[in-house]
């Protein structure tokens, strides 16, 4: 079966100035993996977060700059690729906050991430409910994969959208921004707890292999948050500096011109210690370290510090809830029974199905969460009771 990409918190412990070698395994000779050698070879061991960026952000030779990793075919799959609801309820949330915040026109729609573009066809086709809505948004995608920019013309080119590699190039104006498994993507950095204090953990180069290792203590572990101070010996403590920085960019920007902004991941509600780094590849995890460019690699997003960050650049903040809660609260169940009002016994046990996937606790109703961020002034949006 088709797995979402997540794991529950485990792995490898090191102790302070320890390898442990991993083999390559046979075919993983990628550029991805001679780059982040000669790197390693050149100036030292990498940090994880780096050993990350090499891996899946290197234009030309990355994991995401090489591939469309969606699907069956691929080597993870998503909400919005498991059923049309997800991307429709996403697209009913849009249209509800944009009334909420006085009908601004223009407005920015905005996807971080859009992948096959498939969460936002589904999103623009339910918001056909409001024509306004649509006249006055301009679409802006920010996506760093070539194959995926094309894949998401084929499917959103109607719509006009312009492509940005990063959130810098956006213009200005209230902008409703939406990313799905978008923030576990960016790079994390991981410290360890050691009998002589925290390490950074880093990737070295042992006879030509790639391995783990202890980096020496520097300005780094000022990373670390005051949730991560009462760790134990081989504890391990992650932090993604990027997903903090575009956390306080997006609440810098509701704050000054709203409208508001929606991260749904999978992740703790609260930070706490322990390692989340997996690679996934055809459905399968891998040792990160053995499919250099050929595999995906994320850790969980911690939603209290994303959050908080946020909220020090001025917006308000709603959840981090449960997807279940989120989901059911915008009328799942009931896009459910409508969708089987008209379909087919077989796909009317298709729809059933992938409501569970999204909903039910042990699957990717509880570990995934919803946060919304927003101009101070907007007290409610849809979906956070
Ligand atoms: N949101 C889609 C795809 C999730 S996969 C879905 O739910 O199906 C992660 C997406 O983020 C991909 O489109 C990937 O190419 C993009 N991505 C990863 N790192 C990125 C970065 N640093 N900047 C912009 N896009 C990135």
């Amino acid at each position: 079966m088709v797995q979402p990409r997540v794991r529950l918190r485990n792995g490898p412990r090191l102790k302070a100035g320890m390898t442990d070698g991993v083999a390559e395994s046979a075919g993983a000779m990628t550029s991805a993996l001679d780059l982040l050698k000669r790197r390693i070879a050149a100036s030292g061991p990498v940090t994880v977060a780096e050993f990350m960026r090499i891996a899946l952000a290197e234009q030309g030779t990355g994991y995401y700059a090489t591939r469309d990793p969606l699907g069956g075919a691929g080597d993870f799959i998503t909400a919005p690729e498991i059923s049309q609801m997800f991307g429709e309820l996403l697209g009913l949330w849009c249209v509800d906050s944009w009334e909420r915040a006085g009908a601004p026109d223009p407005f920015l729609l905005v996807e971080l991430g859009p992948g096959r573009g498939t969460l936002m066809a589904d999103a623009l086709r339910a918001a056909k409910v409001r024509r306004p809505f649509l006249s006055a948004m301009r679409l802006h995608l920010v996506e760093i994969s070539r194959p995926l920019r094309a894949l998401q013309e084929q499917r959103l080119g109607a719509f006009h959208p312009l492509w940005h590699d990063d959130l810098t190039t956006l213009p200005d104006g209230p902008a409703l921004i939406v990313g799905n498994e978008f923030l576990d993507a960016l790079p994390i950095h991981q410290f360890q707890m050691t009998e002589r204090g925290w390490r950074e953990r880093g990737v070295d180069l042992v006879n030509d292999t790639l391995a783990w290792t202890l980096l020496p203590p520097g300005p780094q572990l000022a990373l670390l948050q005051a949730a991560h101070k009462r760790a134990k010996p081989d504890e391990i403590a992650e932090v993604c500096p990027a997903a903090l920085s575009i956390a306080s960019t997006v609440g810098a920007r509701m704050a000054e011109e709203g409208i508001a902004a929606l991260f749904i991941d999978y992740g703790p509600a609260d930070s706490a210690v322990g390692e989340s780094l997996q690679a996934v590849k055809a459905h399968r995890f891998c040792d990160p370290l053995a499919e250099i460019g050929a595999a995906d690699l994320t850790g969980h997003v911690d939603f209290a510090a994303v959050a908080n960050a946020a909220r020090e650049a001025g917006a308000r903040t709603h959840g981090a809830l449960a997807q279940a809660t989120f989901l059911e609260t915008l009328g799942i169940r009931t896009r459910a029974a409508l969708l089987s009002a008209k379909a087919s016994e077989a796909d009317r046990s298709a729809i059933a199905q992938a409501m569970t996937r999204l909903i039910d606790p042990r699957q990717m109703g509880s570990l995934f969460k919803a946060l919304a961020i927003s101009h101070p002034d907007l007290q409610e949006l849809a979906g956070f009771p």
